[in-house]
């Protein structure tokens, strides 16, 4: 447990913008900031922070909340853990007492990970630096090599010692369980149960994630020994997700956004390496593949990547189709080839930092050019290699999401081929048709399913003309199909939120002989007394919350505001209205008519929007209550009374129906 007073500190302290600033490019709109959605992989920035208010809204996520929320969406982290990165991040000491073995086995897994990878990687540094071993194994690997003591610091590379338990020993010592250290890979197990330190004799590179904390290792074994792998990670665990990591990223960041440009590179050394080259915007796949996890990792900073090679044929051939992948997810990609032989670390080291800095600057060319290039010269004058190259470089272009980019692309690629662009363009096109079919059938198929399944019911047709207000994004995002009645519901929700404490006219019956009269209340209080006198149940769960909350702070004579609201625990209810707040603050004009929304709820509309609202909802429940009336009817063994019952009960519902039907001036037979 955080003590209250620490949860209030870490709170006042946190300041959104900075924390989110962490992980998403925001740029200032308004009185608003925007940028990409770091939960899904947009290409148009729908995602907002409101610094005044101390919340965040992501309408391609339909995910909204306060600073806390956010991190538990990012970081996948419980509700105490997204305090604790907080306080680490504004230095606020949260008191927890030294932990016992049993207290550290009841951590979540998760931090409990964390706390073990964390304490490794300080042991892992201190063995380097203040053991004898350390000094003349590992240190000196690294000044052989010509790393700098300030890199290998800002790196934190450490040395694990040669022995089969020294780790294993040194953390049960400090109070970690056997099978946290098998868990987070630094140890395995043997078939008698005892453990042994998987990354002995190694030296370490500290794997972490975009806050600069610890999640695993690379480990480098220091023999020459072709037989042993040089490089040992951290197995995957509730900490470590390969694909969704970049070595050097956290270090990154800044200069990324500033320099509007991210190096790629193959090795952990390399990112170290252009770091001492005074390289800093650069990050390693570390080997493996790259993933879309990780190019939505980079495109939450910049669209523009540079591709660094090594000069050796077979690892760019076989790098080509993550290129394309970069491509797809709309980056700008450019491609650095260095001479044969050397990757970032040996070149910097050879030609020095200035020329190694113009080199990655001057020599970057194009992707595609260079993809042509570099198939061209594979291809010769075969025929057949030469379609195959041509239908490469045609999927390349269509993975390209944007059109104008698209076209540009196809310019300068059929030049380049010397082919006439039209019959490049034809080719282009039938691949995107193709795409396009199968993606039709794939969502058909997918829809069908779901019916199939029986568990998504098609909305009911709108019987009554649609208000202005309806077709309005849900808070719960634009793409979510909400039912009739949730749209109406939202939309009443909506107002509430915005207007609670707007005061409206309403007239309230006089006494016996007098002149009814008229007074003033906030909004919110009329909404929910008619919504309570009308009988009318909010249903959608997070809407049916909010109403709770307002009246019973009525209940005590207050109005809530939103403001209020958006710090609520329940994060439903913070998603609501961070919803609504972020709707009345940042929607441009452009961006309503683009999605062709209109939220701009007039105050003077107000009164009609209730009386629209509870009508509509009324008419639900009328048409409901006519439904089951009617299935009644169709039982067999219905009694002559409860037949003539039933039916009167039809007449009734009928007229009340037509009554309020006639509200929207419309008069439709049920
Ligand atoms: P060094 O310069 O220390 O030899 P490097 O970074 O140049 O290392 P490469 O051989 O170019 O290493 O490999 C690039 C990256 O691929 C490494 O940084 C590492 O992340 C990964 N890697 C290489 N070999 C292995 C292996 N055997 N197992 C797992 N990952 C590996
Ligand atoms: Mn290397």
């Amino acid at each position: 447990m955080i003590p209250q007073e620490t949860v209030d500190q870490i709170m006042n302290a946190a300041v959104i913008e900075e924390v989110i600033g962490d992980y998403v490019e925001l740029k200032k709109s308004g009185s608003s900031l925007r940028g990409l959605s770091p939960f899904t992989n947009e290409k148009t920035p729908s995602f907002y922070v409101l610094p005044a208010k101390g919340i965040f809204k992501c309408f391609s996520s339909g995910k909204g909340g306060n600073v806390v929320t956010f991190l538990m969406e990012t970081e996948k982290a419980s509700y105490p853990e997204a305090l604790r990165l907080l306080a680490r991040r504004y230095n606020i000491e949260v008191q927890e007492k030294e932990r016992t073995p049993e207290e550290i086995a009841a951590a979540s897994a998760k931090e409990g990970l964390a706390n073990l990878v964390g304490w490794a990687a300080k042991w892992f540094v201190d063995q380097m630096r203040d053991t004898e071993a350390g000094q003349a194994i590992g240190r000196s690997y690294f000044a052989e090599r010509g790393f700098r003591d300030d890199i290998l610091e800002r790196f934190l590379i450490g040395y694990s010692p040669d022995s089969w338990d020294a780790l294993a020993t040194a953390a049960q010592e400090a109070g970690y369980t056997a099978d946290k250290l098998v868990e987070s890979g630094l140890c395995k197990q043997r078939e008698d149960g005892s453990i042994w330190d998987f990354f002995k004799g190694r030296v370490l590179f500290p794997i972490r994630d975009v806050t600069g904390r610890v999640i695993g290792f690379g480990g480098r074994t220091l023999q020459t020994d072709k037989k042993v792998a040089k490089y040992f990670n951290s197995p995957e665990s509730a900490l470590y997700n390969k694909s969704r990591v970049l070595y050097g990223l956290h270090l990154a960041k800044p200069e990324i956004v500033k320099e509007e440009r991210c190096f790629l590179v193959e090795g952990y050394t390399d990112v170290m390496a252009m770091h001492q080259a005074g390289v800093t915007n650069v990050v390693s796949s570390s080997g493996t593949a790259l993933t879309t996890g990780q190019i939505s990792l980079v495109r939450r900073y910049t669209k523009n990547v540079t591709v660094i090679f090594d000069g050796d044929a077979a690892g760019i051939r076989a790098s080509l189709r993550g290129i394309d992948m970069l491509l797809a997810e709309g980056m700008a990609v450019k491609v650095v080839l260095l001479p044969d032989g050397d990757d970032p670390d040996t070149y910097a080291k050879k030609v020095g930092s200035d020329a190694f800095q113009r080199a990655i600057h001057g020599d970057a060319q194009d992707f595609l050019q260079f993809k042509i290039k570099l198939l061209s010269q594979e291809a010769g004058a075969d025929p057949m290699k030469r379609a195959e190259m041509i239908r490469s470089v045609v999927t390349s272009i269509a993975a390209i999401p944007d059109s104008i980019q698209r076209s540009v692309y196809l310019q300068s690629s059929a030049s380049q081929l010397k082919m006439d662009e039209k019959v490049l363009g034809t080719e282009v096109a039938k691949v995107l048709h193709e795409q396009s079919k199968a993606e039709a059938k794939r969502a058909a198929q997918s829809s069908r399913n779901s019916l199939l399944r029986g568990n998504i019911t098609p909305p009911p047709k709108a019987s009554i003309p649609p208000s202005t207000l309806q077709g309005l994004p849900d808070v719960e995002g634009l793409s979510s199909k909400a039912s009739e009645r949730e749209i109406i519901e939202n939309d009443l929700i909506r107002a509430l939120l915005e207007y609670a404490t707007e005061l409206v006219v309403v007239a309230v019956e006089g006494e016996e002989g007098e002149e009814p009269a008229t007074m003033e209340v906030p909004f919110a209080e009329l909404v929910i007394h008619r919504l309570e006198r009308e009988g009318i149940d909010i249903e959608e769960p997070t809407n049916q919350a909010v109403v709770k909350r307002f009246s019973s702070e009525l209940d005590h004579e207050r109005i809530l505001t939103a403001d209020q609201l958006a710090q609520d625990q329940d994060t439903r209810v913070q998603q609501k209205v961070a919803g609504a707040l972020v709707q009345q603050h940042v929607l441009s004009p452009n961006w309503s008519q683009r999605h062709k929304i209109y939220p701009v709820v007039e105050r003077d509309q107000l009164m009609s929007l209730l009386e629209d609202s509870l009508r509509r909802l009324h008419l639900m429940d009328l048409r409901k209550l006519a439904s089951d009336v009617a299935a009644k009817l169709e039982t067999a063994d219905l009694s002559v009374d409860e037949e003539r019952d039933l039916l009167s009960q039809k007449v009734k519902i009928t007229r009340e129906i037509q009554a309020t039907l006639q509200h929207f001036g419309t008069v439709i037979l049920p």
